[in-house]
């Protein structure tokens, strides 16, 4: 299957259910981006932030950027100019350097906190009670730059069905539990970001309403650096 047919082939999936789809192009040329582009795919996932600027750069205008990867504070100010969304948010330190470079750029930028979720030594993400805590601060209303839009999670790596099934299920249930008691009135508060290429379908199970593929659209990721493809 090509490229454009992946992208078809999902959507065909994901449209009727309303579950908005991410093409993760992380490592992959221009070239193949532009395949998917031009099968109607705008939204485009990137971990690092000199790949996306190259990327923003070359690719077209109306292509929307989420950065799903970590972000170093230091970085925010190269991509504040232009990310769609910011779906790695771990730290209120970070939503607050995310709000001065929006601010400086006169826009409000959309940011997913990140939920650890997994039973693995990954390095990020928020744990469920340190998202009440930043939810709770009081500098969170005084942030007018950023708009908080939901969750994002990344499953164990795992071929335990039942493990991934209840981390998605977990996840989903805090994300009920936030929405009743933070954002009740907030409908921009609307999005869970779960689900990769090896557990899409059970995320939608479970509930997800956004789902971040790169090797189901793209074929397997070489290890390799982009530029060099
Ligand atoms: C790489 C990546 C994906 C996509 O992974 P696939 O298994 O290729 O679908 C999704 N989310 C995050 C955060 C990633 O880093």
């Amino acid at each position: 299957m090509s490229i454009a047919d992946n992208i078809k082939t999902l959507k065909k999936e994901t449209v009727p259910i309303k579950v908005t789809l991410i093409a993760v192009s992380k490592t992959k040329p221009a070239e193949e981006i532009m395949e998917a582009y031009d099968a109607g795919q705008r939204l485009f996932g990137e971990n690092h932030v000199q790949e996306l600027l190259e990327k923003q750069e070359t690719l077209p205008k109306d292509i929307q950027w989420h950065l799903i990867g970590h972000l170093q504070s230091n970085k925010v100010k190269y991509i504040a100019p232009f990310v769609s969304m910011i779906q790695s948010v771990d730290s209120l330190k970070l939503l607050e350097e995310i709000n001065k470079h929006a601010e400086k750029n006169s826009r409000v930028i959309d940011c997913l906190l990140q939920v650890y979720i997994a039973d693995e030594e990954t390095k990020y993400g928020l744990g469920f009670d340190e998202i009440i805590e930043l939810l709770r601060s009081e500098q969170l209303p005084l942030l007018k730059n950023i708009r908080i839009r939901g969750l994002m999670g990344i499953a164990t790596n795992t071929d335990n069905e039942k493990q991934v099934k209840e981390e998605f299920y977990e996840l989903k249930t805090f994300f009920d539990g936030i929405k009743q008691s933070f954002f009740r009135k907030d409908e921009a508060f609307s999005i869970l970001s779960m689900g990769m290429s090896a557990d899409y379908k059970l995320a939608i199970e479970q509930g997800s309403t956004m789902v971040r593929l790169g090797s189901t659209i793209f074929g397997q990721r070489v290890i390799k650096h982009w530029k060099n493809n």
